[in-house]
């Protein structure tokens, strides 16, 4: 009988959803358990570097890792762990939705050259919000993109039944960033009063989904202020939530918080949520820097997952609305930023963030071999559908801010 790590991964998930103490108790551990691992994967980057002469066909580790779509950068949140609030009140963010046409060419790009999946999470935002979300889904589906997944806070999800059209709408995963499974701790984490609207919006996905056969893969990722034992034994978890875990449905806590390239300070932090500490730096390049996010007006920037002030910065490397994203990854510009962590020289956003992961040697194996299965897949020619562009609002009318 072979050893199947995802029936593992599940049966130890399982255990620890089922033991709040030992959830509290994984909880803490884990905390030292992950600074332990940056350490080790910082020591072995080190020790054992990829040199850029190994990395340099830029647009082939494109090919490999997840392409970010961000469609919109507008969310309806005040979450009090990133950095959106901030930008918001501080007007440095330029908000807006992305038009149909600029999607339509990032998606026939990524089909041409064989990419399999995208996630339409952007850096800042909710998709949600966007009101042509529904469509572009379907027309990556019927593109070609076998995986399309995405992150939302679930705000909106009782609009219009967008539960059930997001389930219907041949999405393989969603991932549910939420706070607590009551009012007041959501609010004191999300900074908006929409507690009632999330977990009724949550409660219909998690039945719809059931109803269908669990067609969506779903994740809870807890963004918690509070000790796992008090979120698994609230009154909300156990009737909206717990009854619908299964294989398709998990949930997870967020063990330590990134500071959001030196956005976000621990004094900010509610109850026993706790920053990752500061790392000695590492002359590697950071792995997300392989993540290429597109923004909502085509803007391609080398890293989907943080900004400090605004997700126009240093880490903007060309636009998919006048070039390929060939041309893009393989820049000069790409290449500047990428070369410059061998000399120290970093973005200001990555300067002082504590997500930075360094590339190391396994992650080089791993994405070589992804991009030749990408390159494989790729068809010798794809004749992309059609949908009739829709006009992008300026900004969306659901916005909460
Ligand atoms: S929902 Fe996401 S983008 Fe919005 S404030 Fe929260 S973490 Fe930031
Ligand atoms: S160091 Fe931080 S901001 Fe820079 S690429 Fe890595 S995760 Fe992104």
């Amino acid at each position: 009988m072979s050893f199947n790590f995802n029936h593992f991964r599940f049966w130890v998930n399982r255990r620890i959803i089922q033991s709040p103490r030992l959830a509290d108790w994984v909880y803490r551990g884990a905390y030292h358990f992950n600074w332990l691992a940056a350490l080790t994967r910082d020591t072995r980057a080190k020790l054992f570097p990829v040199p850029l002469a190994e990395i340099q066909n830029f647009s082939k580790q494109l090919l490999g890792g997840q392409l970010l779509i961000g469609t919109t950068n507008i969310c309806n949140a005040r979450c009090t762990f990133c950095a959106y609030p901030r930008a918001v009140d501080n007007k440095t963010l330029k908000t807006g939705v992305m038009p149909m046409a600029t999607f339509q060419k990032v998606i026939t790009e990524r089909v041409r050259d064989g990419g399999a999946s995208v996630d339409l999470t952007p850096v800042v935002g909710d998709p949600l919000i966007d009101p042509g979300l529904l469509d572009k889904i379907k027309f990556a589906r019927q593109a070609g993109i076998r995986e399309v997944c995405f992150t939302t806070n679930g705000i909106l999800l009782l609009h219009q039944d967008m539960y059930k059209h997001v389930v219907d709408s041949g999405v393989a995963a969603m991932y549910i960033s939420i706070g607590a499974t009551d009012e007041t701790n959501y609010r004191e984490v999300y900074g908006v009063n929409q507690y009632a609207k999330v977990i009724n919006g949550l409660h219909k996905l998690l039945e719809y989904n059931r109803q269908q056969g669990e067609p969506v893969y779903i994740n809870f990722r807890f963004r918690n202020a509070q000790r796992p034992s008090e979120i698994l034994t609230s009154d909300d978890f156990i009737r909206f939530i717990k009854p619908y875990l299964s294989k398709k449905v998990e949930v997870n806590f967020t063990v330590d918080f990134d500071n959001w390239g030196g956005v976000i300070r621990q004094e900010e932090l509610p109850g026993h949520m706790r920053l990752r500490k500061p790392r000695p730096e590492v002359k590697i390049p950071c792995f997300s820097l392989f993540s290429y996010a597109v923004r909502f007006d085509g803007s391609v920037r080398l890293c989907g997952c943080r900004m400090q002030a605004t997700d126009m910065d240093d880490l903007v490397v060309g636009n998919i609305n006048h070039q390929t994203m060939k041309e893009i990854a393989d820049s000069e510009a790409a290449r500047k930023i990428i070369s410059g962590f061998y000399s120290g020289n970093r973005p200001e956003t990555c300067k002082k963030c504590t997500m930075y992961t360094p590339i190391t040697r396994s992650w080089l194996a791993q994405r070589n071999a992804a991009s030749a299965t990408a390159a494989a897949s790729a068809p010798a020619a794809t004749p992309a559908p059609t949908v009739a562009p829709q006009p992008a609002p300026a900004e969306s009318p659901l916005v909460n801010k």
